[in-house]
């Protein structure tokens, strides 16, 4: 596919909460730092033009926001809860507070940002809605939106994960949606993603609602600023809860990086918050099972944009692997290449035996079965236990909930 680099309509990135000053926004070309950025062929620069100056345009617009907050609350059911998990922190010697985006309807985060960019298309007068997805997450809280406003729906999804994610193929089909299964590459997420950005380019009219913050500029920007309500509502609940609006330490695992940015998003210029992300280490950084990107990638340009993404010395990409279909990406959003690359944040690898055992730990001490994604970020409590004092709090999201993963659970048991 031909790679263009775009210096598209910036206007507008001076109201962005992240401020057009602020040390961790995107620059005026869609980049952060040396990432990002709008890679794509020329037959897509108008679409792309026309949807970054849409964007722009509702960011600041009183009457998308109550559209939107209202259909968070009472389509959604935000704001998800904060939840102060007492024998968790009773273990690890601090303070841990839950951030409950598994309690959210279709069961994980992904619905915020789906419900945001289907407003836009309504706004933009679009009738098609086109997704890719994994492990069908993102193509179920599409699907749903999709129903919710009437629109027609095609989810792009590989072939291997159709075969291994059957339940949500069928909660798809359900909600009226055509799910066309991708035969190319290595059939998963990666593939799902070259076709849909294929279909796209052959139909421009459709409006492509992408999952993560990844892909070309305003993806990464508008992805992060429909999750950014996970952050907004932190600050009110931490202010109610302990009289304090932020934490010692924030956590989340990143895949493509939209839970994790949301929950970062109105901290970042906030130097008193300790930043950690959690990226899949599969089974280990060294032993060629992995999709540890920060960890191992180089800088390389896919899906539209210019990030870390992991790939053989020839810039072939390797395959990912991890046990978690989520995290299982050989690229990363910019955003976060970014924030690991000047220190922002601080990143682990989390192999798939150290997320199984956070997920049975949180299941028993707390009664609650998280996403085997979400097990990655709690499993940085370990990593990081003898750090923390007493009388730190330590705000974890909990991206998603268990459901969807009780066959690799069960899998697990040893009891
Ligand atoms: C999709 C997904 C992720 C990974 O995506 P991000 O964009 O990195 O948030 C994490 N957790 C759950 C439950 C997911 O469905």
């Amino acid at each position: 596919m031909e790679t263009k680099k775009k210096n598209i309509c910036t206007e507008g990135y001076s109201n962005s909460p992240l401020g057009a000053g602020g040390s961790y926004s995107i620059d005026e070309n869609g980049y952060y730092g040396e990432f990002g950025g709008t890679y794509i062929p020329e037959i897509l620069h108008g679409t792309v033009e026309r949807l970054t100056r849409a964007y722009n345009a509702i960011k600041e617009d009183a009457s998308f926001k109550a559209e939107y907050y209202d259909l968070l609350k009472n389509y959604v059911g935000r704001p998800s809860p904060l939840y102060f998990a007492k024998r968790l922190s009773e273990k690890y010697n601090t303070k841990i507070y839950l951030k409950r985006e598994d309690l959210n309807h279709t069961g994980a985060h992904k619905i915020n940002n789906a419900l945001g960019q289907i407003l836009l298309a309504k706004r933009m007068g679009k009738t098609r809605i086109i997704a890719e997805t994994g492990a069908g997450q993102h193509g179920v809280a599409t699907a749903t939106t999709c129903a919710l406003m009437g629109l027609e729906c095609i989810v792009f999804m590989g072939k291997t994960d159709v075969e291994r994610q059957f339940l949500n193929v069928q909660k798809m089909r359900m909600l009226g949606a055509t799910v066309e299964p991708v035969t190319s590459g290595n059939h998963t997420l990666k593939d799902a993603t070259n076709e849909a950005i294929r279909y796209w380019c052959s139909n421009p009219d459709s409006f492509y609602i992408i999952g993560s913050t990844v892909g070309p500029h305003p993806y990464p920007d508008m992805v992060g600023f429909f999750q950014s309500v996970i952050s907004e509502e932190i600050k009110d609940q931490l202010q109610e809860q302990i009289g304090r609006d932020y934490p010692d330490y924030l956590m989340a695992c990143v895949g493509g990086g939209s839970n994790a940015m949301g929950t970062y998003y109105h901290y970042l210029d906030d130097e008193r918050v300790k930043i950690i992300s959690a990226e899949a280490g599969g089974l280990g950084i060294d032993s060629g099972e992995s999709a540890a990107t920060i960890h191992l990638g180089r800088t390389g340009i896919i899906h539209g944009s210019r990030t870390l993404i992991m790939q053989d010395e020839d810039g072939q990409i390797t395959e990912p692997y991890s046990i978690s279909a989520g995290l299982d990406y050989p690229g990363i959003g910019p955003a976060h290449a970014f924030f690991a690359k000047i220190g922002r944040t601080k990143v682990h690898a989390i192999n798939d035996d150290e997320a199984l055992e956070a997920a049975f730990e949180i299941t028993l001490l707390e009664g609650i079965i998280p996403a085997i994604e979400s097990a990655h970020a709690l499993a940085l409590l370990k990593k990081e236990k003898d750090t923390f004092k007493p009388e730190d709090i330590v705000v974890i999201t909990v991206s998603g909930r268990g459901d969807k993963d009780m066959d690799t659970y069960i899998k697990h048991f040893t009891k």
